[in-house]
Formats: structure tokens, C-alpha cells, sequence
């Protein structure tokens, strides 16, 4: 445990009073001080996905003074969402409220000392570099390795700490990636998982008691490093799982010098030669993402998995499900074609949150 703040510089400070009155329960605790305050109330965190953890991240991060608060999300807030996703309520829903712009005006009602700057968009090799310059810590809200593997490229490049989170049934896990110092994502998981195999939150559930906890402890991590407070950071990855009390805390040497990514600089999401295609179907009011890159997905695996979200017809070449009044049919070639919808960013969620990579 390292020493509190020094009380000297404390004395410093120069929070006004009312600042003073409102964070005063945190600045008293000893891994914070009137000068970590001080430090938190200037931070600048870029927040990417507002989904369940980002919600709550955000949520947070404003309660706890970060000054500055990017928030970047593709999608609009729905009535499944409010389960878990502790910013949103009903009126979100009714209204479809973007989700960056519904956490821009919650809060305004919570914490209006803080700046929020809410981007309605797709997080993309084009735009990601531009997001993580003008930050100090980034936070993963996202639902997908694909933007995953992007942020740390991106944050590698820059030299800009990041803090990986995702939680799925009463699962969960986190892990702080410090540029030059740390492991990255990459390092820890060299290529995404294969199509179908993996569970996602639309066909294995997701407990909100799960993604609080995976949130705070994202939160607390992105503090410490606002804070500059280097001993205590976690190391490694953390997984948690509430529901069976499991956790586990994987230490040691992570990192992998042959990383393509910090190992050796190439950055291959940022450059997009790993990236999807997505493009709408020219006159069938449809759109197919693309993947990109050669996959072979296992039909029978991805048809099991989706018959959580209801009935499942397939045959050797394809399965099809109708997920959120859209139908979808999946190919062994992990592409996916989506209908009822010309809009690219709404495919692409569709397929991240069903296919799950
Ligand atoms: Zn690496």
C-alpha cells in the first residue's frame, strides 16, 4: 500500500470550496488526497461504448470529479438495456436516445461540473487515433474484439494506458494495459476467438451484479492511473464470476515480445489490413458484414448458441435466426447478411452482439 498524498501538497490544492463539500468523503480517503482530486477533476478519459459497462463507468467517473469525459457509442438506448445499464431509463427507450447522448445529459444532472463529449459514432481505424490523443486513460465499454484489438493499437501507438473490460452471464474480467510497461490485449489474446464459438450477452444472458463489479473495478484502475499511483495498479488480468465466487488473478510474465502489436509496432487493426467490410445490398433493403478475414465458422456451434434468442433454421451452408425484427443469416465463411435495415452501424451491432467477434 503506498503512503497517502503528501500533506504539503495538499495544502496546495486549489479545489474550491463546494468542490472541497462534494468529493470530500473520496479526497479523505488515503489513495486520494485533496491533490488526486485535483488531478481526477482534470482528467480526461475517453469512454468507448456505452453499453453496460460503459453506462456505469461513465456514471462513476462523473460521481468521482474525472473532469472530462469522452463518450463514443454506435448504438440507441432499449428497453433490454435497462436491466444493466444503470444510466438509461425508461424515457431513453421510448425516445431510442443515442446512448453517448443519453449518458451526456444524465450527467449533466449528476455532476455538472463535469465536460461530456458525447459522439454518436462507430469506432473505426479512421477515427480511433483522433479519440485516444486527446486523452489520458481510455476505458473499454465496448462488446467486441474486433474494436478491441483497435483501441490497443491505437493506444499503443500512443502510448496511452488503457483498461480492458467485459462481463457476460455473472462473469467477468478486467485488466489495465500500460503501453511500454504492461502486456497489451494482444499479447494476451494474439487472434480473436473463432466465430460461434464464443458466448455473447444476447445468448448467455448477463447479470448487472457482474458488470457493476467488472465497471468499478475498471474505474478504480482508471483512477489510479489518473491519480499516478503506480504500486497499486492491478496486474494482469482479474476475472471474477459473482455468481460461484470464483476469482482468479493471472500475474506473471504476460507479456509476449513477439506481440505483433507492442512487440513489434505493426499495427494491424490500425491499418486496417485485419479490419470488416461491411456495405449495404445494393435494392434488398440489406446489409452484409464482412469479417474480413478468412474464417471458418462451425454452423452447428453458432446454431446452438443462437437458439437462446429463439427459432433457428440452417442447413450445411448457413444458419438464420431473426434477431431484433431483422433476419439474419450467417455463412461458414463468417460472412453475415442482415435484413430490414440500411443502415452499416446497425448491421455491424447486430452481428458484434449475435456472432460476437
Ligand atoms: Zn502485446
Amino acid at each position: 500500500m503506498s503512503a497517502p498524498h503528501d500533506a504539503e501538497e495538499d495544502e496546495l490544492a486549489t479545489t474550491g470550496p463546494a468542490e472541497r463539500d462534494r468529493y470530500s468523503r473520496q479526497s479523505r480517503f488515503w489513495g486520494i488526497g485533496r491533490a488526486g482530486q485535483e488531478r481526477l477533476c482534470a482528467g480526461r478519459v475517453l469512454v468507448i461504448g456505452c453499453g453496460a459497462l460503459g453506462s456505469v463507468a461513465v456514471d462513476l467517473l462523473a460521481r468521482a470529479g474525472v473532469g472530462h469525459i469522452t463518450v463514443v457509442d454506435r448504438d440507441f438506448v432499449e428497453l433490454s438495456n435497462l436491466q444493466r445499464q444503470l444510466l438509461f431509463d425508461e424515457a431513453d427507450a421510448a425516445a431510442g436516445t443515442p446512448k453517448a447522448i443519453a449518458a451526456a445529459r444524465a450527467v449533466a444532472r449528476i455532476n455538472s461540473e463535469v465536460e461530456v463529449r458525447p459522439f454518436v459514432a462507430d469506432v473505426t481505424p479512421t477515427n480511433v487515433e483522433e479519440f485516444v490523443a486527446h486523452v489520458d486513460v481510455v476505458l473499454d465499454g465496448t462488446d467486441n474484439f474486433e474494436t478491441r484489438y483497435l483501441v490497443n493499437d491505437a493506444c499503443v501507438k500512443l502510448g496511452v494506458p488503457w483498461v480492458y473490460g467485459g462481463a457476460i452471464g455473472s462473469t467477468g474480467m478486467s485488466m489495465t494495459i500500460v503501453p511500454g510497461e504492461t502486456a497489451c490485449f494482444r499479447c494476451l489474446f494474439p487472434a480473436p476467438p473463432p466465430v460461434g464459438t464464443m458466448e455473447t450477452c444476447e445468448t448467455a444472458g448477463v447479470l448487472a451484479a457482474g458488470v457493476v463489479t467488472v465497471a468499478a473495478m475498471q474505474c478504480a484502475e482508471v483512477m489510479k492511473l489518473l491519480v499516478g499511483d503506480r504500486e497499486n495498479r492491478s496486474r494482469g488480468l482479474t476475472a471474477i464470476d459473482i455468481w460461484t465466487n470464483d476469482h482468479l488473478q493471472a500475474e506473471g510474465r504476460l507479456r509476449d515480445p513477439g506481440c505483433p502489436c507492442c512487440g513489434q509496432q505493426r499495427f494491424e487493426y490500425l491499418d486496417a489490413v485485419v479490419t470488416s467490410r461491411t456495405a449495404s445490398l445494393c435494392g434488398r433493403d440489406a446489409i452484409q458484414v464482412n469479417p474480413g478475414r478468412a474464417l471458418a465458422v462451425d454452423l452447428a456451434d453458432l446454431g446452438r448458441t443462437l437458439k437462446a434468442t429463439g427459432p433457428v433454421t440452417s442447413n450445411e451452408y448457413l444458419v438464420r435466426c431473426v434477431v431484433d425484427g431483422h433476419e439474419m443469416t450467417i455463412f461458414a465463411d463468417g460472412r453475415a447478411i442482415i435484413k430490414g435495415t440500411t443502415d452499416l452501424s446497425v448491421a455491424r451491432s447486430l452481428y458484434a452482439r449475435y456472432v460476437g467477434t
